[in-house]
């Protein structure tokens, strides 16, 4: 056997080891239920009411505190541990909504995160119902979030998923509309419910150069023509609303309005903001 097979080896074998130790450690942050759930509202610029929101998810590590995502995700989903991991998530947001509900509070539509492998795991809708079931979670109120990079070259298997969603009377929607491919196709094909604009659509340059602009003003047109909303991901100025209410963007999630919250702090941001709003329309 020559060197280079024994290097590729012991790589290999360290590669091994290495996946061992962090899928290890991310079984045990799960099992210790150091993920949390933080959520960014969706902010209508016509009502300025909140009218939706994204669970997002974090990692409170003992040793390095609170971790965004980029820096663990690639771990989980090489470890094979993000199905469970998106799961717990749908779980968190699951029974957010029930707990709304029991308190009398009017919920309002929280999108989850869905990866290719959850797309790709055949037992995925029997967990996700039997999540809505133990956790009485009210289906109209969720919604997944599918990337453009999803396995859409089982067309057939995507539409039966949306369907099912459908039938739920949850919704689905497409997240990062722009960023890659944006293949057309697959819109005409799919029924999401939702395209969220991807946030390079909203560099700084924007609402300023006339391009880009225009691209934004057409895309939005053409998905309204076809009755799916709009979502503008990563507006971060007063300008840049503006614009995009003048566009009839239904809703907006940026730093404009509010970067990420934990739950406790959301509520609190949405419970301001309603009283806010109805101050000035004189109904409060
Ligand atoms: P995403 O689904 O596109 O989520 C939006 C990301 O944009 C969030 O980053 C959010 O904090 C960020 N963002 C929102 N508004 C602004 C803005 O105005 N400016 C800028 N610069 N950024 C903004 P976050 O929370 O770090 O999440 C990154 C990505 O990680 C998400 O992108 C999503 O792909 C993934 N992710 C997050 N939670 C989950 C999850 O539970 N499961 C899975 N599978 N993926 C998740
Ligand atoms: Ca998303
Ligand atoms: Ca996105």
């Amino acid at each position: 056997m020559g060197n280079e097979d024994e290097g590729w080896k012991g790589r290999n074998r360290k590669e091994m080891r290495e996946k061992d130790k962090f899928y290890r450690i991310l079984r045990n942050a799960l099992e210790n239920q150091e993920f949390e759930m933080y959520l960014q509202p969706k902010v209508s610029p016509k009502t300025a009411k909140i009218g939706g929101a994204e669970a997002l998810i974090r990692w409170n590590n003992p040793v390095y505190g609170m971790l965004p995502p980029d820096q663990f995700l690639p771990m989980l989903e090489h470890s094979g541990l993000i199905v469970q991991v998106d799961l717990y998530m749908f779980r968190k947001v699951c029974g957010l909504l029930h707990r709304w509900e029991c308190e009398g509070i009017e919920p309002i539509v929280i999108s989850v995160n869905v990866s290719k492998a959850d797309m790709e795991y055949d037992g995925i809708l029997t967990e996700y119902d039997r999540i809505m079931e133990e956790t009485g979670a009210p289906a109209q109120y969720l919604e997944l979030e599918f990337t453009e990079d999803m396995s859409y070259s089982d067309m057939p298997r995507m539409q039966r998923i949306l369907q099912w969603i459908h039938e739920k009377g949850a919704h689905c929607a497409m997240d990062d509309f722009g960023k890659a491919y944006s293949n057309l196709n697959v819109i005409q094909e799919l029924e999401f419910d939702t395209i969220k604009l991807d946030k390079c659509f909203f560099k700084e340059d924007f609402p300023n150069e006339e391009r880009g602009k225009k691209i934004v003003g057409g895309l939005l047109e053409m998905f309204q023509a076809i009755g799916v909303s709009v979502v503008a991901e990563g507006v971060e100025t007063k300008a840049q609303k503006q614009e995009l209410k003048k566009m009839n963007c239904e809703l907006i999630q940026g730093y404009y309005y509010s970067k990420p919250l934990p739950v406790e702090r959301f509520e609190k941001f949405w419970k301001e903001r309603e009283e806010a709003v109805n101050l000035l329309l004189g109904t409060a």
